[in-house]
């Protein structure tokens, strides 16, 4: 748990798509970025920064409001990637950060408090226990040809998620066993970019419509002597097949425990049917 009392009085920005009144990142508005993807301090950061250090950033990508990562050219995915890999890298040369989070939350589930395009990158000062979970053997590496796939690169897979907390829950990493960002070469970093697309594309198309959803990078903690952290993307959507929203219920929010109403290989034909047509 981290105690934000700052952000108590935040108002969340309707995440909508078109309409952008008075957005300051939108190529006409007051703090709008040189590049298709700059990094701008965190104006309510959830995370302090420690000796004049920040540790809470912005990832603002693309020129259009309404655009999110599965519209936009994969070339600002690629540079989406290469920028939260070196930023990794800066918060590291912090030694209080134990442990960075890059993330993009879409909808307004999230009470988003930037409404323009958008991820996030933050130092941690503690390892969360969803960094250490596939720790001692690697989970990952001793994947290979199954039924949870759902697309392979020549060197990258998208799967969904073995431990799928909601129905298309999906992961996807490089085949190399690599902890962080700033370890993948050029290709593995346009391979992961192009699965990115793929199973953000395949999430909207699943019931025709915008859901919100949660891309998680999940990058090798400081200390990760004996745990086998490989590098991995999960893509979250928040939605069941049916088109309704999953909300957390008594065991999800009093255990932790996710009950998901989709077997992972249904869930992974369904998806690859719809990668098909
Ligand atoms: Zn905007
Ligand atoms: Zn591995």
């Amino acid at each position: 748990m981290i105690l934000v009392p700052g952000r108590s009085a935040l108002v969340a920005q309707a995440d909508v798509t078109g309409a952008r009144p008075g957005c300051s990142f939108c190529p006409d508005g007051a703090e709008a970025p040189s590049a298709r993807v700059a990094l701008f301090e965190s104006r309510h950061p959830m995370v302090q920064a420690m000796g004049g250090r920040a540790r809470h950033h912005v990832l603002v990508y693309g020129d259009e409001h309404g655009q999110r990562l599965a519209d936009v050219p994969l070339t600002d995915v690629v540079a989406l990637l290469d920028t939260a890999g070196k930023q990794t890298t800066t918060l590291f040369d912090d030694p209080g950060v134990l442990a960075v989070y890059a993330f993009e939350s879409v909808g307004d589930h999230f009470g988003p408090t930037v409404a323009h395009p958008h991820g996030q990158i933050i130092g941690l000062d503690f390892v969360p226990r969803r960094l250490l979970l596939l720790a001692d053997a690697c989970l990952l590496c001793a994947t290979g040809s199954d039924d949870l796939i759902v697309q392979t690169t020549p060197g990258t897979y998208l799967r969904v998620a073995p431990w799928a907390r909601l129905p298309f829950e999906m992961v996807l990493y490089p085949r190399r066993h690599l902890g962080r960002l700033a370890d993948a070469t050029a290709t593995e970093l346009l391979e992961l970019a192009e699965q990115i697309q793929t199973g953000l594309a395949l999430c909207r198309d699943s019931t025709g419509r915008n859901h919100p959803y949660l891309l998680n990078i999940m990058q090798a903690p400081r200390r990760n002597d004996g745990h086998q952290h490989h590098l991995r993307v999960e893509i979250v959507p928040l939605h069941k097949p049916d088109g309704n929203l999953k909300r957390p219920g008594a065991m999800e929010i009093g255990l932790g425990v996710y009950l998901n109403p989709v077997e992972p290989r249904n869930a992974a034909a369904l998806l690859r049917e719809r990668l098909a047509r």
